[in-house]
Protein backbone atom coordinates (compact mmCIF):
# COMPACT_ATOMS: atom_id res chain seq x y z
CA UNK A 1 0.00 0.00 0.00
CA UNK A 2 1.15 3.49 -0.79
CA UNK A 3 0.43 6.48 0.87
CA UNK A 4 1.66 9.75 -1.21
CA UNK A 5 3.25 12.07 0.86
CA UNK A 6 3.82 9.85 3.87
CA UNK A 7 5.88 7.68 1.57
CA UNK A 8 7.97 10.47 0.75
CA UNK A 9 8.44 12.09 4.23
CA UNK A 10 9.42 8.53 5.43
CA UNK A 11 11.50 8.00 2.47
CA UNK A 12 14.09 11.32 3.35
CA UNK A 13 13.93 10.72 7.00
CA UNK A 14 17.51 10.27 8.69
CA UNK A 15 16.53 8.08 11.60
CA UNK A 16 17.99 9.54 14.60
CA UNK A 17 19.29 12.81 13.45
CA UNK A 18 17.11 15.88 14.75
CA UNK A 19 14.08 16.70 13.53
CA UNK A 20 12.33 19.33 16.18
CA UNK A 21 14.07 21.30 18.82
CA UNK A 22 11.65 22.12 20.93
CA UNK A 23 11.50 25.29 23.48
CA UNK A 24 11.97 23.40 26.51
CA UNK A 25 15.07 21.86 25.40
CA UNK A 26 13.33 18.46 24.42
CA UNK A 27 15.21 17.06 21.10
CA UNK A 28 12.57 15.30 18.64
CA UNK A 29 14.57 12.70 16.19
CA UNK A 30 13.02 11.90 13.32
CA UNK A 31 12.88 7.87 14.27
CA UNK A 32 10.99 10.30 17.35
CA UNK A 33 8.42 11.55 15.51
CA UNK A 34 8.05 8.48 13.16
CA UNK A 35 7.32 6.42 16.44
CA UNK A 36 4.61 8.88 18.08
CA UNK A 37 2.93 9.72 14.53
CA UNK A 38 3.01 5.48 13.86
CA UNK A 39 0.91 5.32 17.73
CA UNK A 40 -1.43 8.59 17.06
CA UNK A 41 -2.50 6.92 14.03
CA UNK A 42 -3.36 3.66 16.07
CA UNK A 43 -4.77 5.83 18.47
CA UNK A 44 -7.44 7.57 16.27
CA UNK A 45 -8.18 4.61 14.59
CA UNK A 46 -9.08 2.86 17.53
CA UNK A 47 -11.37 5.66 17.89
CA UNK A 48 -13.05 5.23 14.57
CA UNK A 49 -11.39 7.46 12.98
CA UNK A 50 -11.02 6.11 8.89
CA UNK A 51 -9.51 7.77 5.96
CA UNK A 52 -11.69 10.47 4.65
CA UNK A 53 -12.68 11.42 7.71
CA UNK A 54 -11.71 15.15 9.32
CA UNK A 55 -9.60 15.87 12.20
CA UNK A 56 -9.92 19.20 13.42
CA UNK A 57 -6.75 20.25 15.26
CA UNK A 58 -7.04 23.57 17.56
CA UNK A 59 -4.19 22.96 19.84
CA UNK A 60 -1.22 25.28 20.99
CA UNK A 61 2.23 24.83 19.01
CA UNK A 62 4.19 22.13 19.99
CA UNK A 63 6.08 19.56 18.76
CA UNK A 64 3.17 17.01 19.74
CA UNK A 65 0.74 18.93 17.53
CA UNK A 66 2.93 18.79 14.55
CA UNK A 67 3.41 14.96 14.63
CA UNK A 68 -0.15 14.68 14.81
CA UNK A 69 -0.37 16.47 11.52
CA UNK A 70 1.91 13.65 10.44
CA UNK A 71 -0.39 10.96 12.18
CA UNK A 72 -3.12 12.20 10.15
CA UNK A 73 -1.48 12.24 7.13
CA UNK A 74 -0.45 8.37 7.37
CA UNK A 75 -3.86 7.45 8.65
CA UNK A 76 -5.35 8.92 6.04
CA UNK A 77 -7.55 11.30 8.17
CA UNK A 78 -8.02 15.06 6.69
CA UNK A 79 -5.99 17.42 8.81
CA UNK A 80 -8.01 20.42 9.66
CA UNK A 81 -5.83 23.28 11.25
CA UNK A 82 -7.66 25.88 13.52
CA UNK A 83 -6.49 29.16 14.29
CA UNK A 84 -6.43 29.62 18.12
CA UNK A 85 -7.57 32.59 17.94
CA UNK A 86 -11.28 32.12 16.66
CA UNK A 87 -14.21 33.31 18.16
CA UNK A 88 -16.60 30.69 19.31
CA UNK A 89 -19.05 31.59 16.59
CA UNK A 90 -16.31 31.51 14.22
CA UNK A 91 -15.53 28.16 15.30
CA UNK A 92 -19.39 27.30 15.32
CA UNK A 93 -19.15 27.94 11.65
CA UNK A 94 -16.03 26.02 10.90
CA UNK A 95 -17.12 23.49 12.35
CA UNK A 96 -20.57 22.95 11.34
CA UNK A 97 -19.30 23.50 7.74
CA UNK A 98 -16.48 20.64 8.14
CA UNK A 99 -17.55 18.32 10.41
CA UNK A 100 -14.83 16.61 11.72
CA UNK A 101 -15.09 13.51 13.49
CA UNK A 102 -12.24 13.83 15.71
CA UNK A 103 -11.57 17.30 17.20
CA UNK A 104 -8.11 17.40 19.24
CA UNK A 105 -7.88 20.63 21.55
CA UNK A 106 -5.24 21.82 24.17
CA UNK A 107 -5.66 21.46 27.66
CA UNK A 108 -7.78 22.86 29.51
CA UNK A 109 -10.11 22.89 26.19
CA UNK A 110 -11.73 26.53 26.44
CA UNK A 111 -14.77 27.11 27.93
CA UNK A 112 -17.48 26.39 24.98
CA UNK A 113 -15.24 24.48 22.89
CA UNK A 114 -16.16 21.30 23.87
CA UNK A 115 -19.80 22.17 23.40
CA UNK A 116 -20.17 22.88 19.87
CA UNK A 117 -17.77 20.61 18.99
CA UNK A 118 -19.91 17.65 20.59
CA UNK A 119 -22.92 19.47 18.82
CA UNK A 120 -21.74 18.99 15.79
CA UNK A 121 -20.90 15.38 16.43
CA UNK A 122 -17.19 15.18 16.92
CA UNK A 123 -15.12 13.04 19.37
CA UNK A 124 -12.84 15.57 21.42
CA UNK A 125 -9.72 15.03 22.69
CA UNK A 126 -7.36 16.85 24.21
CA UNK A 127 -3.64 16.75 23.55
CA UNK A 128 -2.06 17.19 26.57
CA UNK A 129 1.56 16.04 27.74
CA UNK A 130 1.06 15.85 31.35
CA UNK A 131 -2.46 14.52 32.44
CA UNK A 132 -4.58 11.87 31.76
CA UNK A 133 -6.97 10.67 29.43
CA UNK A 134 -5.48 12.43 26.58
CA UNK A 135 -4.86 11.73 22.77
CA UNK A 136 -1.22 11.53 23.74
CA UNK A 137 -2.44 8.96 27.14
CA UNK A 138 -3.83 6.80 24.09
CA UNK A 139 -1.27 7.00 21.60
CA UNK A 140 1.01 5.55 24.34
CA UNK A 141 -0.91 2.06 24.94
CA UNK A 142 -0.31 1.69 20.96
CA UNK A 143 2.16 0.10 19.39
CA UNK A 144 4.34 2.04 17.09
CA UNK A 145 3.04 -0.67 14.55
CA UNK A 146 0.69 1.54 12.43
CA UNK A 147 -0.29 0.43 8.73
CA UNK A 148 -0.22 3.78 7.19
CA UNK A 149 -3.99 3.72 5.01
CA UNK A 150 -3.20 3.88 1.12
CA UNK A 151 -3.73 7.11 -0.56
CA UNK A 152 -2.99 8.69 -3.75
CA UNK A 153 -1.67 11.83 -4.93
CA UNK A 154 -5.30 13.29 -5.61
CA UNK A 155 -6.87 12.42 -2.29
CA UNK A 156 -7.43 14.75 0.41
CA UNK A 157 -4.62 15.42 2.55
CA UNK A 158 -5.93 19.11 4.62
CA UNK A 159 -8.94 21.51 4.46
CA UNK A 160 -7.44 24.82 5.26
CA UNK A 161 -9.44 27.52 5.78
CA UNK A 162 -8.97 31.07 4.22
CA UNK A 163 -7.74 33.62 6.55
CA UNK A 164 -11.15 35.61 5.41
CA UNK A 165 -9.63 38.88 4.53
CA UNK A 166 -11.68 39.32 1.61
CA UNK A 167 -14.35 37.99 3.11
CA UNK A 168 -16.00 34.75 4.69
CA UNK A 169 -13.51 32.26 5.14
CA UNK A 170 -13.66 29.13 2.78
CA UNK A 171 -12.36 25.36 3.28
CA UNK A 172 -10.02 25.23 0.61
CA UNK A 173 -9.01 21.52 -0.30
CA UNK A 174 -5.60 20.66 -0.62
CA UNK A 175 -4.51 16.88 -1.91
CA UNK A 176 -1.36 14.47 -1.31
CA UNK A 177 -0.26 15.40 -4.65
CA UNK A 178 0.07 19.50 -3.84
CA UNK A 179 1.20 19.20 -0.85
CA UNK A 180 4.01 16.44 -2.19
CA UNK A 181 4.77 18.57 -5.58
CA UNK A 182 5.03 22.02 -3.81
CA UNK A 183 7.38 21.00 -0.92
CA UNK A 184 9.44 19.25 -2.87
CA UNK A 185 9.71 22.21 -5.78
CA UNK A 186 10.85 24.49 -2.78
CA UNK A 187 13.41 22.14 -1.14
CA UNK A 188 14.97 22.10 -4.50
CA UNK A 189 14.29 26.01 -5.07
CA UNK A 190 15.88 26.94 -2.05
CA UNK A 191 18.24 24.24 -1.83
CA UNK A 192 17.06 23.38 1.81
CA UNK A 193 19.27 20.25 3.03
CA UNK A 194 20.28 17.87 5.76
CA UNK A 195 22.52 20.17 7.67
CA UNK A 196 19.97 23.25 7.62
CA UNK A 197 18.37 23.88 10.59
CA UNK A 198 15.26 26.27 10.57
CA UNK A 199 13.80 28.52 13.28
CA UNK A 200 10.19 28.14 13.04
CA UNK A 201 8.29 30.86 14.22
CA UNK A 202 5.46 30.68 12.20
CA UNK A 203 1.90 29.71 13.89
CA UNK A 204 0.65 26.08 12.18
CA UNK A 205 -2.60 26.15 11.06
CA UNK A 206 -1.72 28.72 8.01
CA UNK A 207 -0.24 27.50 4.60
CA UNK A 208 3.25 29.10 5.69
CA UNK A 209 3.79 27.31 8.94
CA UNK A 210 2.83 23.97 8.02
CA UNK A 211 3.06 23.37 4.41
CA UNK A 212 5.77 25.44 3.54
CA UNK A 213 7.99 25.78 6.84
CA UNK A 214 7.22 21.87 8.34
CA UNK A 215 7.00 19.93 4.75
CA UNK A 216 10.35 21.67 2.97
CA UNK A 217 11.87 20.63 5.89
CA UNK A 218 10.72 16.71 6.25
CA UNK A 219 11.32 16.42 2.72
CA UNK A 220 15.02 17.90 2.94
CA UNK A 221 15.65 15.72 6.60
CA UNK A 222 17.12 18.93 8.12
CA UNK A 223 16.17 20.22 11.39
CA UNK A 224 13.84 23.06 13.46
CA UNK A 225 13.94 25.10 16.14
CA UNK A 226 10.23 25.56 17.33
CA UNK A 227 9.57 28.64 18.79
CA UNK A 228 5.91 29.15 20.32
CA UNK A 229 5.54 32.36 18.60
CA UNK A 230 8.07 35.22 17.16
CA UNK A 231 10.43 36.84 19.63
CA UNK A 232 12.84 39.21 18.10
CA UNK A 233 15.55 38.43 20.92
CA UNK A 234 15.20 35.24 21.10
CA UNK A 235 15.46 34.58 17.16
CA UNK A 236 18.73 37.19 16.94
CA UNK A 237 19.94 34.21 19.67
CA UNK A 238 19.03 31.35 17.64
CA UNK A 239 20.56 32.68 14.53
CA UNK A 240 23.88 31.80 16.13
CA UNK A 241 23.10 28.01 15.52
CA UNK A 242 20.47 28.06 12.48
CA UNK A 243 20.80 28.54 8.46
CA UNK A 244 17.62 29.62 7.56
CA UNK A 245 14.41 32.01 8.76
CA UNK A 246 10.90 31.75 6.84
CA UNK A 247 9.27 34.39 8.71
CA UNK A 248 6.32 37.58 7.27
CA UNK A 249 7.48 40.94 6.62
CA UNK A 250 6.33 41.97 10.01
CA UNK A 251 8.99 39.35 11.30
CA UNK A 252 11.52 41.89 9.53
CA UNK A 253 10.75 45.30 10.59
CA UNK A 254 10.98 44.10 14.21
CA UNK A 255 14.04 42.43 13.82
CA UNK A 256 15.16 45.49 12.49
CA UNK A 257 14.45 47.52 15.20
CA UNK A 258 16.82 45.30 17.28
CA UNK A 259 20.13 47.13 17.61
CA UNK A 260 21.54 43.85 18.10
CA UNK A 261 21.08 43.04 14.49
CA UNK A 262 24.60 42.79 12.14
CA UNK A 263 26.37 40.87 9.86
CA UNK A 264 28.25 38.81 13.20
CA UNK A 265 24.70 38.22 14.29
CA UNK A 266 23.49 36.07 11.01
CA UNK A 267 27.20 34.84 10.24
CA UNK A 268 26.36 31.54 10.10
CA UNK A 269 22.81 31.93 8.68
CA UNK A 270 22.32 31.15 4.96
CA UNK A 271 18.86 32.45 3.88
CA UNK A 272 15.81 34.59 4.67
CA UNK A 273 12.42 33.94 3.21
CA UNK A 274 9.43 36.21 3.52
CA UNK A 275 6.04 36.16 2.34
CA UNK A 276 2.30 35.83 3.16
CA UNK A 277 2.32 39.77 2.93
CA UNK A 278 3.97 42.40 0.74
CA UNK A 279 7.67 42.93 1.97
CA UNK A 280 8.08 47.11 1.97
CA UNK A 281 10.99 47.97 -0.52
CA UNK A 282 12.60 50.08 2.35
CA UNK A 283 12.48 47.32 4.78
CA UNK A 284 14.55 44.74 2.16
CA UNK A 285 16.98 47.22 1.51
CA UNK A 286 17.46 48.08 5.42
CA UNK A 287 18.52 44.52 5.89
CA UNK A 288 20.52 44.13 3.49
CA UNK A 289 22.46 47.10 4.40
CA UNK A 290 22.43 45.95 7.98
CA UNK A 291 23.13 42.25 7.96
CA UNK A 292 24.17 41.94 3.88
CA UNK A 293 21.31 38.95 3.16
CA UNK A 294 19.13 39.58 0.74
CA UNK A 295 15.55 38.33 2.00
CA UNK A 296 14.13 36.04 -0.25
CA UNK A 297 10.62 36.85 -1.14
CA UNK A 298 7.95 34.46 -2.56
CA UNK A 299 4.03 34.81 -2.94
CA UNK A 300 1.39 32.14 -2.39
CA UNK A 301 -1.86 31.59 -1.24
CA UNK A 302 -3.62 29.07 0.89
CA UNK A 303 -5.51 27.68 -2.20
CA UNK A 304 -2.19 27.12 -4.67
CA UNK A 305 0.35 26.90 -2.20
CA UNK A 306 3.37 28.92 -3.14
CA UNK A 307 3.11 29.90 -7.02
CA UNK A 308 6.37 32.67 -7.08
CA UNK A 309 9.61 32.92 -5.59
CA UNK A 310 13.07 35.10 -5.93
CA UNK A 311 15.68 33.04 -7.12
CA UNK A 312 18.27 31.58 -5.15
CA UNK A 313 21.23 31.94 -7.31
CA UNK A 314 20.27 35.34 -9.38
CA UNK A 315 19.37 38.64 -8.23
CA UNK A 316 16.41 39.03 -5.29
CA UNK A 317 14.39 42.41 -6.67
CA UNK A 318 13.08 44.44 -4.20
CA UNK A 319 9.12 44.94 -4.24
CA UNK A 320 9.19 41.90 -7.02
CA UNK A 321 7.89 38.31 -5.40
CA UNK A 322 10.40 36.29 -8.25
CA UNK A 323 9.70 33.63 -11.22
CA UNK A 324 6.87 31.26 -11.02
CA UNK A 325 8.21 28.11 -9.39
CA UNK A 326 9.34 25.16 -11.55
CA UNK A 327 6.07 23.19 -13.05
CA UNK A 328 3.57 26.20 -11.75
CA UNK A 329 2.61 28.57 -14.80
CA UNK A 330 1.54 32.12 -13.61
CA UNK A 331 -0.25 34.75 -16.47
CA UNK A 332 -1.80 38.17 -15.99
CA UNK A 333 -5.03 38.63 -17.77
CA UNK A 334 -7.63 41.57 -18.23
CA UNK A 335 -10.01 41.08 -15.82
CA UNK A 336 -13.51 42.00 -17.97
CA UNK A 337 -12.18 40.02 -20.86
CA UNK A 338 -9.79 37.22 -19.67
CA UNK A 339 -7.15 38.08 -22.37
CA UNK A 340 -3.97 37.40 -21.40
CA UNK A 341 -2.28 40.44 -21.08
CA UNK A 342 1.63 41.39 -22.78
CA UNK A 343 4.82 42.13 -19.91
CA UNK A 344 4.51 44.88 -17.85
CA UNK A 345 0.59 45.33 -18.01
CA UNK A 346 -1.53 44.95 -14.97
CA UNK A 347 -4.40 42.75 -14.37
CA UNK A 348 -5.41 39.54 -12.76
CA UNK A 349 -3.08 36.98 -12.07
CA UNK A 350 -4.33 33.52 -13.01
CA UNK A 351 -1.91 30.30 -11.96
CA UNK A 352 -2.48 26.48 -12.99
CA UNK A 353 -0.05 23.72 -12.04
CA UNK A 354 0.29 20.77 -9.24
CA UNK A 355 0.20 22.99 -6.36
CA UNK A 356 -3.31 24.75 -7.33
CA UNK A 357 -5.89 23.24 -5.13
CA UNK A 358 -8.68 20.78 -5.74
CA UNK A 359 -11.18 23.09 -5.09
CA UNK A 360 -13.55 24.54 -1.98
CA UNK A 361 -14.92 22.13 0.43
CA UNK A 362 -18.71 22.09 -0.16
CA UNK A 363 -18.53 24.97 -2.50
CA UNK A 364 -18.79 23.50 -6.00
CA UNK A 365 -20.27 26.80 -7.19
CA UNK A 366 -17.50 28.89 -6.03
CA UNK A 367 -14.97 26.50 -7.16
CA UNK A 368 -16.49 26.45 -10.62
CA UNK A 369 -16.40 30.07 -10.44
CA UNK A 370 -12.69 30.62 -9.85
CA UNK A 371 -11.47 28.72 -12.47
CA UNK A 372 -10.77 29.28 -16.18
CA UNK A 373 -12.18 27.01 -18.81
CA UNK A 374 -8.45 26.29 -19.63
CA UNK A 375 -8.19 25.35 -15.82
CA UNK A 376 -5.95 28.52 -14.72
CA UNK A 377 -7.12 29.74 -10.69
CA UNK A 378 -8.27 33.23 -10.53
CA UNK A 379 -6.15 34.70 -7.84
CA UNK A 380 -7.79 37.38 -6.95
CA UNK A 381 -4.72 39.46 -6.75
CA UNK A 382 -3.55 42.04 -9.27
CA UNK A 383 -0.20 42.59 -10.62
CA UNK A 384 2.16 42.22 -13.56
CA UNK A 385 5.21 40.26 -14.86
CA UNK A 386 7.81 42.52 -15.95
CA UNK A 387 10.03 41.76 -19.10
CA UNK A 388 12.36 40.42 -17.36
CA UNK A 389 9.98 37.37 -16.39
CA UNK A 390 9.48 38.73 -12.40
CA UNK A 391 5.60 38.78 -10.94
CA UNK A 392 4.63 41.61 -9.14
CA UNK A 393 1.92 41.88 -6.72
CA UNK A 394 -0.29 44.98 -7.15
CA UNK A 395 -2.52 44.15 -4.66
CA UNK A 396 -6.04 42.12 -3.95
CA UNK A 397 -8.91 42.54 -7.00
CA UNK A 398 -11.21 43.51 -3.83
CA UNK A 399 -9.00 46.09 -2.67
CA UNK A 400 -8.82 47.93 -5.64
CA UNK A 401 -10.66 51.34 -5.84
CA UNK A 402 -13.20 52.64 -7.90
CA UNK A 403 -13.34 56.17 -7.66
CA UNK A 404 -15.38 58.17 -10.83
CA UNK A 405 -14.74 55.35 -13.07
CA UNK A 406 -10.80 55.62 -12.21
CA UNK A 407 -9.01 52.19 -11.17
CA UNK A 408 -6.82 53.46 -8.58
CA UNK A 409 -4.24 50.57 -6.83
CA UNK A 410 -3.84 51.14 -3.13
CA UNK A 411 -0.20 50.35 -3.13
CA UNK A 412 0.62 52.83 -5.76
CA UNK A 413 -0.88 55.38 -3.42
CA UNK A 414 0.45 53.57 0.12
CA UNK A 415 3.75 53.84 -1.59
CA UNK A 416 3.96 57.44 -1.73
CA UNK A 417 2.54 58.44 1.80
CA UNK A 418 4.87 55.73 3.23
CA UNK A 419 7.52 57.71 1.81
CA UNK A 420 6.28 60.95 3.26
CA UNK A 421 8.54 62.29 6.10
CA UNK A 422 7.06 61.31 9.55
CA UNK A 423 5.06 58.38 7.72
CA UNK A 424 5.54 55.29 9.72
CA UNK A 425 2.54 53.11 7.47
CA UNK A 426 -0.05 53.73 5.76
CA UNK A 427 -3.51 51.80 4.21
CA UNK A 428 -5.15 53.26 1.57
CA UNK A 429 -8.68 52.10 0.99
CA UNK A 430 -12.43 52.82 -1.23
CA UNK A 431 -15.21 53.95 1.35
CA UNK A 432 -18.48 54.61 -0.43
CA UNK A 433 -18.86 57.96 -1.53
CA UNK A 434 -21.47 59.92 -2.94
CA UNK A 435 -20.13 61.28 -5.96
CA UNK A 436 -17.21 59.49 -6.78
CA UNK A 437 -19.23 55.78 -5.86
CA UNK A 438 -15.82 55.35 -4.00
CA UNK A 439 -13.98 57.93 -2.10
CA UNK A 440 -9.97 57.12 -1.78
CA UNK A 441 -9.09 57.06 1.85
CA UNK A 442 -5.92 57.02 3.59
CA UNK A 443 -5.41 55.89 7.35
CA UNK A 444 -1.90 56.75 8.38
CA UNK A 445 -0.02 55.92 11.36
CA UNK A 446 2.89 58.87 11.88
CA UNK A 447 6.25 58.21 13.77
CA UNK A 448 6.74 58.52 17.52
CA UNK A 449 6.16 63.04 17.31
CA UNK A 450 5.68 63.65 13.70
CA UNK A 451 4.14 66.63 13.54
CA UNK A 452 2.32 65.97 10.22
CA UNK A 453 -1.01 67.15 9.44
CA UNK A 454 -3.85 66.15 6.95
CA UNK A 455 -3.16 69.32 4.95
CA UNK A 456 0.53 68.45 4.61
CA UNK A 457 0.33 64.89 3.52
CA UNK A 458 -2.29 66.02 1.42
CA UNK A 459 -0.32 68.79 -0.55
CA UNK A 460 2.63 66.83 -0.72
CA UNK A 461 0.49 63.86 -2.85
CA UNK A 462 -0.59 66.61 -5.21
CA UNK A 463 2.82 66.50 -6.95
CA UNK A 464 3.07 62.81 -6.29
CA UNK A 465 0.17 61.37 -7.88
CA UNK A 466 -3.10 62.12 -10.46
CA UNK A 467 -5.93 64.16 -9.16
CA UNK A 468 -8.09 61.41 -9.03
CA UNK A 469 -5.53 58.99 -6.96
CA UNK A 470 -5.55 61.86 -4.39
CA UNK A 471 -6.79 60.68 -1.28
CA UNK A 472 -10.44 62.88 -0.34
CA UNK A 473 -9.81 62.46 3.45
CA UNK A 474 -6.34 61.15 6.11
CA UNK A 475 -7.29 59.31 8.85
CA UNK A 476 -4.50 59.40 11.61
CA UNK A 477 -4.40 55.95 13.56
CA UNK A 478 -2.41 54.46 16.26
CA UNK A 479 -1.63 51.35 14.43
CA UNK A 480 -3.79 49.40 11.32
CA UNK A 481 -5.57 46.17 12.01
CA UNK A 482 -3.84 43.12 11.02
CA UNK A 483 -3.98 39.09 11.37
CA UNK A 484 -1.80 36.47 12.44
CA UNK A 485 0.58 36.21 9.53
CA UNK A 486 0.71 40.28 9.33
CA UNK A 487 -1.54 41.12 6.35
CA UNK A 488 -3.30 44.56 6.59
CA UNK A 489 -7.14 43.64 7.08
CA UNK A 490 -8.76 46.24 4.85
CA UNK A 491 -11.91 44.96 5.45
CA UNK A 492 -11.80 45.92 8.85
CA UNK A 493 -10.69 49.42 8.38
CA UNK A 494 -13.31 49.55 5.36
CA UNK A 495 -16.18 48.96 8.12
CA UNK A 496 -14.99 51.04 10.47
CA UNK A 497 -15.21 53.79 7.50
CA UNK A 498 -17.84 52.85 5.86
CA UNK A 499 -19.97 55.75 6.83
CA UNK A 500 -17.12 58.63 6.24
CA UNK A 501 -18.83 60.61 3.56
CA UNK A 502 -22.39 59.68 3.64
CA UNK A 503 -24.64 63.05 3.60
CA UNK A 504 -26.62 64.05 6.90
P1 LIG B 1 -9.25 35.19 1.94
O1 LIG B 1 -9.00 34.43 0.66
O2 LIG B 1 -10.24 34.50 2.83
O3 LIG B 1 -9.52 36.63 1.72
P2 LIG B 1 -6.41 35.50 2.35
O4 LIG B 1 -6.31 35.46 0.86
O5 LIG B 1 -5.91 36.68 3.07
O6 LIG B 1 -7.90 35.13 2.81
P3 LIG B 1 -4.19 33.71 2.48
O7 LIG B 1 -4.38 32.56 1.56
O8 LIG B 1 -3.54 33.48 3.76
O9 LIG B 1 -5.59 34.27 2.87
O10 LIG B 1 -3.38 34.85 1.77
C1 LIG B 1 -2.98 34.80 0.44
C2 LIG B 1 -2.77 36.20 -0.09
O11 LIG B 1 -1.68 36.84 0.58
C3 LIG B 1 -2.40 36.25 -1.54
O12 LIG B 1 -3.51 36.09 -2.38
C4 LIG B 1 -1.75 37.62 -1.64
O13 LIG B 1 -2.73 38.63 -1.76
C5 LIG B 1 -1.06 37.76 -0.29
N1 LIG B 1 0.38 37.48 -0.38
C6 LIG B 1 1.04 36.36 -0.06
N2 LIG B 1 2.37 36.51 -0.26
C7 LIG B 1 2.55 37.76 -0.73
C8 LIG B 1 3.69 38.53 -1.14
N3 LIG B 1 4.91 38.05 -1.07
N4 LIG B 1 3.46 39.80 -1.59
C9 LIG B 1 2.22 40.30 -1.66
N5 LIG B 1 1.12 39.64 -1.28
C10 LIG B 1 1.27 38.39 -0.81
Amino acid sequence: MSNHLFDAIRAAAPGDAPFIRASGGRIWTYQDALDLSSRLASAMDTLGIRPGDRVAVQVDKSAEALILYLACIRSGAVYLPLNTAYTLAELDYFVGDAEPRLFVVSSPAREGVEKIAKAHGAIVETLDTDGTGSLLDLARDEAADFVDASRSADDLAAILYTSGTTGRSKGAMLTHGNLLSNATTLRDYWRVAAADRLIHALPIFHTHGLFVATNVTLLAGASMFLLPKFDPDEVLSLMRHATLLMGVPTFYVRLLQSPRLDRQAVANMRLFISGSAPLLAETHTEFKDRTGHAILERYGMTETNMNTSNPYAGPRIAGTVGFPLPGVTVRVTDPATGAVLPPDETGMIEVKGPNVFKGYWRMPEKTAAEFTSDGFFISGDLGKIDKDGYVHIVGRSKDLVISGGYNIYPKEVEGEIDQLDGVAESAVIGVPHPDFGEGVTAIVVRKPDAALDEKAILRALQERLARYKQPKRIIFAEDLPRNTMGKVQKNVLRQKYADLYART
